[in-house]
């Protein structure tokens, strides 16, 4: 299908033809007025062309006349006449026989005028001599016949191209009005496409608007990005500041500060050297110290004896007053105590008169006497100078003599319910000894301290530290030298237990009272007719210095030192009690006999006799400093026994043993 500007274009094209045929019809009068021969020489062209009509109208002739104004049926109507009657031959009849066929009446085809001119057909055809009248009529019949037929011709033709003309034009006014709608469509399209073209520019606006919008939205957001971050940078760049003078404050003052370490380390070094110094000094302080310790504790005695009296308990009889006496010192009631008087009256005694006598004052001196007010502290206090040699590597024995009943567990381990003012010597002993050894520290000492606490009854040892099924069974242990030529004793199957805290200590005297209860279901109160011998190992290094020191510190709560009377009727549990008693006896007596020999140098030492004395024999004698409680009870009953205990103290009191040795390496 062809577009319609194609069509528009096809028309326009097709339209030129037409208009050059149309411009060619309306020949004027004058061309036509022409002569036989010219008339004959424009037909000849025709009659070619006949053949070829109703598709091209390209001649000249003068048949336009006819297509202007004649209407087509009445040359058709008047032309098939002439033709079927034969041509008159006569010229006369031409006139009127022409202008009846005359083809319409608006343009004469020819005048009647120029009929007397011979035809000319051609140069072939012989001129008829002008007398030939009918001849020439003949000539001008036939000639008037080839008009008429081509006239025929000529209006088919015309009426053709009329036909074609009203076609085209038909087709022209269609193709106008196409052409106006074509118009009509481009001004439309136009339209739309110039409205399109506007919104399109609108659109783009709107959209270049929106977009500018949103850029001036972006722009503004970093323009406010800018003014925050051109903030943040003069904040920055004040704060580089700051820390930049910071830093050069910081800078001079390290600089000043480590002048100042330069001066300082110079000065430390300077204080090191005088701190060795003194160190130095102060060791040698320290070992002076030790020293005069020691000469002051041979100056007290090597053995010495202190007497402690217990309070007289609530239920107990109050003693009639001057029972006990505790007079005072040389330098009045300020002096501590040191001297005891008891009075005993004595019933077998009499006066000559009968009368009885008055009582007997039994007046004894010990290195130092506690009457029955006196605290724990007070006590310890005075045997802390000695506790304190241990760790000078002095081997140091206390021991607690007395009735049973008269305070000597209550001395070593402190009276029950665990008040920190009854405490006993052992628990402030060790307390004692871990402070000093803490502070020694400080100087290079280093201390370890080992525990072992047994139970010697009726010359077997026990273990009063064991756990498990050996507790309270007292297996079998055995005294012996820790190495062959060693000097060290040991006790087989017994624990030694390293203690370093109080606490520590404490589990340790708890076990053993538990041991020793679980003991007393078995047999009748056998803690006091047993020693308890409390041992701690003391060892003492100063690395740096080389020096090593090693003692023991021992604490032995003594069996019950009643005799049994020998005038009681003996039963089985009494010779039982007697046995017991007569080894309790042996052993203190062997105690005492150890101590007499030690006092008189005798070459022979006893101390196989016992076990308490083999298991105590280093730290007996020798080396060794000793101190003895002599606890006494404060009833009138127990006199008796007291004065024994008293006289046996006196007796150890007045034994001087030979200068003690600190078992140093
Ligand atoms: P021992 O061990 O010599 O047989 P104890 O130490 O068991 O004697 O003392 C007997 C009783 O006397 C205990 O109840 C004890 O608490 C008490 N006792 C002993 N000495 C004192 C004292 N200095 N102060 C208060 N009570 C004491
Ligand atoms: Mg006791």
């Amino acid at each position: 299908q062809r577009s319609p500007l194609l069509e528009v274009k096809g028309n326009v094209e097709l339209k030129r033809p037409l208009a050059k045929a149309a411009s060619r019809l309306p020949l004027s009068g004058r061309r036509l007025k022409r002569g036989p021969d010219q008339m004959e020489e424009a037909l000849e062209p025709e009659k070619k062309r006949t053949r070829g009509l109703g598709t091209r109208v390209t001649t000249t002739h003068p048949r336009a006349a006819a297509l202007s104004s004649a209407p087509q049926t009445q040359g058709q109507t008047a032309v098939p006449k002439a033709p079927r009657k034969p041509a008159p031959r006569c010229s006369t009849a031409v006139a009127p026989v022409l202008k009846t066929q005359k083809p319409g009446p608006v343009v004469p085809v020819q005048k009647p005028g120029t009929t007397a001119a011979p035809p000319m057909v051609g140069g072939k055809k012989p001129k008829r001599p002008a007398w030939d009248l009918k001849g020439q009529l003949c000539d001008l019949n036939a000639e008037l016949k080839c008009y008429r037929e081509r006239k025929q011709v000529l209006d088919q033709e015309n009426q053709q191209l009329r036909d074609q003309l009203q076609e085209a034009q038909q087709q022209a006014l269609a193709l106008g009005a196409e052409r106006k709608t074509l118009e009509e469509e481009l001004t439309r399209v136009r339209a739309q496409a110039e409205q399109g073209q506007r919104e399109l520019g609108n659109l783009s606006a709107r959209v270049l608007e929106q977009k500018l919008g949103t850029q001036e939205g972006l722009v503004q957001e970093l323009q406010k990005e800018q003014l925050r971050l051109q903030e943040e940078r003069r904040g920055l760049a004040a704060r580089l500041g700051e820390q930049e003078r910071r830093l050069q404050t910081s800078e001079a003052s390290l600089s000043d500060s480590q002048e100042e370490v330069a001066s300082l380390r110079q000065e430390a070094a300077a204080r090191e050297a005088v701190l060795a110094e003194r160190e130095d000094r102060l060791h040698g302080l320290e070992m002076e110290r030790r020293r005069l310790h020691n000469q002051l504790q041979e100056l007290k005695g090597n053995i010495r004896v202190f007497c402690r009296v217990r309070p007289v308990l609530p239920g107990e009889s109050t003693p009639s007053p001057g029972f006990l006496q505790f007079p005072s010192g040389p330098c009045g009631p300020s002096d501590p105590p040191t001297r005891l008087s008891l009075s005993r009256s004595d019933e077998r005694r009499g006066t000559l008169s009968g009368a009885p006598a008055g009582p007997t004052r039994h007046e004894f001196s010990f290195d130092r006497v506690f009457p029955p007010g006196s605290g724990q502290d007070e006590v310890f206090e005075e045997i802390s100078m000695l506790v304190q040699s241990a760790l000078d590597g002095y081997p140091v024995c206390i021991f607690a003599y007395g009735q049973t009943g008269s305070g000597k567990t209550f001395t070593m381990e402190g009276g029950p319910g665990g008040d920190p003012q009854m405490e006993g010597l052992i628990p402030r002993a060790l307390r004692h000894l871990f402070s000093v050894a803490q502070e020694l520290s400080g100087q290079g000492w280093t201390y370890s301290f080992v525990a072992s606490y047994v139970e010697i009854y009726n010359e077997t040892v026990r273990d009063l530290l064991a756990t498990g099924t050996r507790k309270g069974q007292g297996g079998e242990c055995e005294i012996r030298r820790a190495g062959p030529g060693s000097e060290e004793l040991t006790v087989t199957n017994a624990r030694y237990v390293p203690v370093s805290c109080e606490r520590e200590v404490e589990a340790l005297l708890h076990l053993a009272r538990q041991n020793r209860a679980v003991a007393r279901t078995a047999q009748n109160e056998r803690s006091s007719r047993s020693h308890s011998v409390f041992q701690l190992q003391i060892s003492g290094e100063h690395a740096s210095r080389g020096l090593q020191c090693a003692a023991p510190l021992s604490l032995v709560d003594l069996a019950g030192s009643e005799r049994l009377d020998p005038g009681l009727a003996l039963g089985p549990g009494e010779r039982e009690r007697l046995r017991e008693t007569q080894a309790i006896n042996s052993s203190l007596s062997t105690l005492g006999l150890v101590i007499m020999a030690l006092s008189n140098k005798e070459s022979h030492v006893p101390y196989r006799n016992s076990k308490l004395t083999y298991l105590l024999q280093n730290s007996l004698g020798g080396s060794a400093k000793m101190l003895m409680f002599v606890n006494i009870s404060p009833l009138e009953e127990n006199v008796s026994e007291s004065l024994n205990s008293l006289r046996f103290a006196s007796k150890v009191n007045q034994c001087v043993i030979g200068t003690a040795q600190a078992n140093k390496k």
